[in-house]
């Protein structure tokens, strides 16, 4: 018999669906909106105005959270495509490369950040990470008004896609970059949206 069938599931799952059932909304291809007063009544909102529906995708919400559950958040507004970034301090912060969306620092709210500890990387910036699981969420810019957020740690993405790689100078001979998407020897000062 497996171990795993007698232990309990891992908290971070049963957190997940938790959350999950909560706050998920759901954004159907048919452009019928499901919110969650709408999903109490069991009622659907048609023919939203393309102004309407763009506004609803644009306040769409997301949940987030580490492995264990002891940081958990919510996004409520638009992420950033994400961005891959190949530098030693996230290699050595995510033992790969990282995959980091962004958003304004003001919509990300807290639902649990008792696990969360935040380590002074460089000069510029800091980096956020669970104390309790060991996960490796965020990375800041002192002073600046967005945050990054490990794509990984996110629920709900979105139809957020990858749109490059930045710091492909630092990156280790032990793996390639094998999409076509642009590379960017360091940063790609702007020229990937909003990585600056
Ligand atoms: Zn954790």
């Amino acid at each position: 018999m497996s171990k795993t069938k007698n232990n309990a599931p891992a908290l971070g799952a049963d957190y997940s669906a938790k959350m999950k059932s909560r706050y998920a909304e759901k954004v159907k291809t048919s452009a019928k909106i499901y919110s969650k007063a709408d999903r109490r009544e069991n009622r659907v909102v048609e023919n939203m105005s393309d102004e309407a529906q763009q506004e609803s995708q644009q306040e769409s919400a997301c949940d987030g959270h580490c492995l264990c559950g002891a940081v958990s958040f919510k996004i409520i507004g638009k992420l950033r495509p994400v961005v891959n970034c190949h530098c030693g301090q996230c290699l050595h912060t995510h033992g790969h490369y990282a995959a980091y969306t962004a958003v304004e620092k003001n919509k990300i709210k807290f639902v649990n950040d008792a696990g969360l500890k935040w380590f002074r990387s460089s000069n510029e910036a800091r980096r956020g990470f669970c104390q309790e699981c060991g996960a490796s969420l965020f990375w800041e810019r002192l002073g600046a008004s967005t945050i990054s957020i490990a794509a990984g740690m996110l629920d709900l993405a979105q139809g957020v896609k990858t749109t490059g790689h930045i710091y492909c100078s630092d990156k280790p001979a032990y793996y390639e970059i094998v999409d076509d998407l642009p590379k960017f020897p360091q940063s790609s000062d702007g020229e990937l949206d909003g990585d600056l």
